[in-house]
């Protein structure tokens, strides 16, 4: 497996592949990979010829207050994952070689970018969208490869994707969990042992609001409340914000009529951490 820093070899490299007919299939992330991520890369075997993994910490997806500087980086145990998983190569450009000096292009998707986690991190998608695009651009996959657990992302990705005529699949999985319903994260690893015990009451809220939801709860005024209460009780949990909203435009919903996204963002201690589950009623 290879590791490719430099983003003209990335380029010839990618060129060279589709020339030789082969399907690009591409993973991006952040690294400090876990099971959530090899899994996507399991799935982009399966669907591609060859699987290129980014690993890259945006810094343009992060506000100044916010943990660019601390988000976790193990690119040795990265390499080593993404091999054991199938994986080709690994693309591990620098920060100064994609934003040089002097860079001053964004990529905006408007107005689904403003709501839910674009609330408390306005900005981010911004950088998602852009950094995204660069990706696309240097990779020159034919099918990319996200996550359930960042769902607005893949509605916004896909909506850009879209927009802008890209020809690239966006194939979305779905989230892989702890044994205890925790989302995994590379997140989680900044939890202490007591925030770590009360991180499972996020996936625990999703599953009742959804049972409610099955079984018949229209009113989402009143699955909010059960959600909020469950997730107040547990004193180390901070509410940044539960929707429950139209899981293709990511507007509030008041009523449950078909397919719905509930999603929500808490704090615990210094860290943010973000689940969702898409849900209807029974027989719908
Ligand atoms: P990140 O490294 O957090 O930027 O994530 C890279 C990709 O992995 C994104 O498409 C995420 O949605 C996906 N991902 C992160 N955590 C999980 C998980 N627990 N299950 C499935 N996919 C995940």
């Amino acid at each position: 497996m290879e590791i490719i820093e430099n983003i003209a070899s990335m380029h010839a490299l990618s060129e060279r592949k589709r020339m030789e007919g082969k399907l690009i299939g591409f993973v991006p992330t952040m690294g400090f990979l876990h099971e959530g991520h090899l899994s996507l890369i399991r799935e982009a075997k399966k669907l591609s010829d060859m699987v290129i993994v980014s690993i890259f910490v945006n810094p343009t997806q992060f506000k100044p207050n916010e943990d660019y500087d601390k988000y976790p980086r193990d690119l040795e145990g990265d390499t080593k994952k993404v091999n054991s998983a199938g994986g080709d190569i690994i693309f591990a450009p620098s920060a100064r070689d994609m934003y040089p000096d002097g860079y001053l292009t964004y990529v905006n998707v408007e107005g689904i970018t403003e709501t839910l986690c674009g609330i408390s991190r306005p900005g981010h998608f911004r950088g998602v969208t852009t950094v995204v695009t660069k990706l696309f651009n240097i990779v020159k996959p034919h099918k990319a490869f996200f996550g359930q657990k960042d769902y607005q992302q893949s509605v916004i990705i896909k909506k850009m994707v879209r927009d802008l005529n890209m020809d690239i699949d966006i194939i979305l999985l779905p989230t892989v969990r702890e044994h205890d319903g925790l989302a995994m994260s590379s997140r989680n690893s900044f939890l202490s042992t007591e925030e770590r015990k009360v991180a499972p009451v996020l996936y625990r809220a999703l599953i009742m609001a959804s049972e409610m939801v099955k079984n018949g709860e229209k009113n989402t005024r009143k699955i909010y409340s059960e959600m909020k209460r469950m997730i107040e009780n547990e004193s180390l949990v901070v509410i940044d914000y539960i929707a429950i909203t139209d899981p293709e435009n990511l507007r509030d919903i008041s009523v449950i009529e078909g397919k719905t996204l509930i999603a929500l963002a808490v704090r615990i201690g210094d860290t943010r951490l973000i689940d969702n589950i898409l849900t209807e009623p029974q027989g719908s």
